[in-house]
């Protein structure tokens, strides 16, 4: 096995490199066009960039690739459907070592979200007090550089590892899609033995993903002049009281899973003043445990219907004919399915090791908030994946977001050695 006082030794004098190339991501604007922000170029910038970087660091290959139309109904993942991806590619560098063996993967996204109301400038990269600053410093480009500086230092270790190392930059996981450009490495056929998601925070160390569905609620009226309203049915009296059915959900929701969070993020109704409005809309996220879903076909159907059961329920109470008569529409506009990686897995073991060794003996698994990404590698990639990060929740976006460099150095050491296990030979 590789000595870990020679690769620490590796990684220390790669620190320069590191803040580098996190300074360069941060400063090349990625931001994910489905951000609201008026200008929001995308990731095209950005993956060349670091496809050159690849190429510099002498990968065997590299793939540069758009997610294809269509993805998710071929895929059969619930996504958003209005989704365009020209002109944003993933890019999938490949680095083979001489002696054949196992294949180990690194994942990490490109995109941001929006930088418009940033009370710093978003594109700085200045280094200042230990911390990188700006957007995506945190979320997650310093965890990118992070795992393509781990893959530059085990470069240097070719008699003591075998098999092939993979890095994936990937597009347009923030800004409410469903893991487009993951799901399109996976379409391509792109496979490793084990993996690990560099899209963390906090230090937490996961194998374990809650689920989460993305419900819409569509609600009809009937529009009509605002001279007489009595001829008309307010869409905006009917969306409150679905809204009331929504909080029905939600009490019962806290108690039965008060560590499962929901929100209610869009409440919208109406046009014009001079009309009745016509028709009201609701969004909400739903937060679900493993043991919600159907272990044969993880989803979150049945979550689902505890909503449609709770706004039909207060419908009922409060006697509204219209609404009975024209029960509001529910849709899933996304579903990450939850799962778990067995404990047995030999990257689960690895990776506990690595992350003792670096953070403290204290480190345990803990169970990671719904991730799309992490998931459609093991769930549709049969990939065993862990999930490690070190940038601070707190500062993933912000209008002041940073990084500390030593918690990127932290990520690295973890990094390099869980990928070092995997391809010892
Ligand atoms: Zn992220």
């Amino acid at each position: 096995m590789l000595d870990t006082n020679v690769l620490d030794e590796r990684l220390t004098a790669l620190e320069g490199d590191l803040v580098e190339l996190t300074q360069a991501l941060v400063r090349i604007d990625t931001v994910n066009p489905y951000s609201g922000d008026r200008k929001a170029p995308g990731e095209s910038k950005g993956q060349k960039y670091i496809e050159k970087y690849f190429k510099k660091m002498g990968a065997t290959k590299i793939e540069v690739f758009e997610p294809k139309e269509g993805i998710y109904d071929r895929m059969g993942v619930r996504g958003p459907k209005e989704r365009r991806f020209a002109g944003r590619p993933n890019v999938v560098a490949r680095f083979k070592f001489k002696r054949p063996g196992p294949k180990f993967l690194f994942n990490g996204h490109m995109d941001t979200v929006g930088a418009e109301g940033m009370t710093i400038d978003p594109w700085s990269g200045e280094l200042k007090n230990g911390r990188i600053w700006g957007r995506g410093s945190a979320d997650q480009k310093g965890l990118l550089a992070a795992a393509v500086i781990a893959a530059k230092a085990l470069l240097g270790f070719k008699d003591e590892l075998c098999g092939e190392l993979i890095v994936m930059s990937v597009v347009d996981e923030e800004c409410n899609g469903a893991g487009a450009g993951t799901l399109a490495c996976v379409e391509r056929g792109i496979r490793a033995d084990a993996g690990l998601l560099t899209d963390g925070f906090d230090y937490k160390l996961c194998r374990e993903a809650n689920g989460l569905i993305t419900p819409e609620v569509f609600v009809q009226g009937e529009s009509g002049h605002c001279c007489s309203p009595q001829d008309a049915v307010s869409a905006i009296d009917k969306t409150i009281l679905v809204k009331m059915g929504i909080d029905r959900f939600i009490r019962a929701r806290a108690k039965k899973h008060p560590t499962l969070p929901v929100n209610l993020g869009v409440m919208r109704s109406g046009v014009l003043p001079g009309t009745v409005p016509n028709d009201g809309y609701l969004a909400l996220n739903v937060e679900y445990a493993l043991e919600e879903a159907d272990a044969a076909k993880p989803n979150g159907e049945s979550v689902k219907q505890q909503l449609v059961a709770a706004i039909r329920e207060e419908i009922e109470a409060s006697g509204d004919a219209w609404l009975k008569e024209h029960p509001p529409r529910v849709e899933l506009l996304k579903d990450f399915p939850p799962f778990s990686v067995p404990d047995k897995s030999r990257v689960v073991q690895d990776a506990l090791a690595a992350a003792k060794e670096v953070v403290g003996p204290e480190v345990g698994f803990q169970r990671f908030i719904p991730t799309c990404d992490g998931g459609h590698l093991y769930l549709r990639g049969k990939i065993p994946m862990v999930f490690f990060g070190t940038a601070e929740l707190a500062q993933c976006h912000t209008p002041h977001e940073s990084v500390a460099v030593n918690d990127l150095m932290a990520a690295l050491r973890v990094y390099a050695r869980v990928a070092a296990r995997q391809l010892a030979r």
